[in-house]
């Protein structure tokens, strides 16, 4: 068996938690929490960090501090997990559906073409014609760690008043342009869950350039709890902190993130080798992807269908394109803009093994038995 992205523990892992069992700091108030928060700020050169339990709560805080609100709308891309849209609809928001580039990415010409011709500008907001309603933030998502052309996305953002929030729960040590995924937009969120290239089982982080922003997001994430002794609460909060465990967890993994980063590159690089570099998902000039999933475009449906069941009886776990957003069920009334890459990505995109201690052997069968299924 072949799994498609397993999490790799050391023993590191293991003496930091049993740290937290032997002291019983197991609750947010531990040091691991503090410790991770610093660490990924000095390895993002981020100012502020703030760890939750996990990306989802990272990101749902993110859109609230930027300003969205019920009623509002948040353009989102459909090629997302659906965190990204679930965290706006949480809010009282509805996403807007945007297609995808030939990276798996938002297509920011597409976001230039929807507020061109859909919206239009009043008071220095940016309102959509059709619905008549504010349009408030973009959700840019680095899709399978692969960065977004940001600078575009960040004029167009700008020219129309739109905050940015990065989702950059996939891109952990990515770089674009230069400059750390996560620290592309004012507020960002990351992720590390289970399957992430860093985890600490569940867990995520808000990353911001803004001190108003970090503290009204550590006091959002521990109930609205105001400082002192008393239990005073001015406004409703949520239950959204890292606890000790998960940290130490977490912790131990970010130690081993450069090895993690070369192990995920070196295993994309072999792959392309195998498979060709137009069939795998690649990325823009200027960008260092974390590499974190590796999308492998098949002939057509068909072709992917055959590989999908070809890898299932091989004992070798890959998986499609997530369903685009704007057809999940929940979604299915929202707005869309020309999407149509989407849709063809979704039909052919196969996700191959990643894990980062999965060897060249296994890499090797998993190439000639897509290679094989995809020729039919
Ligand atoms: C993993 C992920 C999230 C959510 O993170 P959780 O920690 O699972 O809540 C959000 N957005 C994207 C793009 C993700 O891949």
């Amino acid at each position: 068996m072949i799994p498609l992205c397993e999490p790799v523990l050391g023993s590191r892992e293991l003496e930091y938690v049993s740290e937290c069992v032997n002291t019983a700091w197991v609750s947010s108030a531990g040091s691991y929490v503090t410790k991770m928060e610093h660490a990924l700020a000095e390895r993002l050169a981020a100012p502020y960090v703030v760890a939750c339990n996990c990306g989802t709560s990272a990101l749902h805080i993110a859109l609230k501090l930027s300003g969205v609100q019920p009623g509002d709308e948040v353009i989102v891309p459909t090629v997302t997990f659906i965190a990204t849209a679930n965290a706006v609809d949480y809010l009282g928001a509805s996403p807007v559906f945007l297609d995808c580039d030939e990276y798996c990415n938002l297509d920011v010409a597409a976001l230039e073409r929807f507020l061109d011709s859909r919206c239009e500008s009043r008071d220095g907001a940016t309102f959509n014609r059709a619905s008549g309603r504010r349009l408030r933030a973009v959700v840019p998502v680095h899709v399978f760690g692969t960065p977004v052309d940001m600078d575009p996305l960040l004029a167009a953002a700008a020219e129309h008043g739109l905050a940015v929030v990065e989702d950059a729960a996939e891109s952990l040590g990515s770089l674009y342009k230069g400059r750390a995924c996560g620290t592309l937009a004012p507020v960002a969120c990351l992720s590390f869950n289970g399957n992430k290239i860093v985890t600490s089982g569940a867990g995520g982080a808000i990353v911001t350039w803004d001190e108003g922003v970090a503290s009204r997001a550590r006091y959002l994430t521990t109930q609205a709890k105001e400082a002192g002794m008393e239990y005073i609460h001015d406004e409703v909060g949520y239950n959204y902190r890292m606890n000790n465990i998960l940290a130490a967890l977490g912790m131990a993994q970010l130690e081993t993130l450069e090895e993690r980063l070369s192990a995920k590159r070196r295993n994309f690089a072999r792959y392309e080798a195998l498979l060709g570099s137009d069939r795998l998902v690649q990325q823009p000039a200027g960008c260092e992807s974390n590499r974190w999933f590796y999308g492998y475009l098949c002939a057509d449906q068909t072709a992917r269908d055959r590989v999908l069941t070809a890898c299932e009886a091989s004992g070798i776990q890959v998986r499609p394109l997530w369903r685009p957003v704007h057809l999940q069920k929940p979604y299915a009334r929202a707005e869309t803009f020309d999407i149509t890459r989407a849709i063809d990505f979704y039909a052919r995109l196969v996700n191959l093994p990643c894990s980062v201690n999965i060897t060249l052997e296994q890499i090797s069968k998993v190439a000639s038995t897509v290679q094989q299924a995809d020729n039919g």
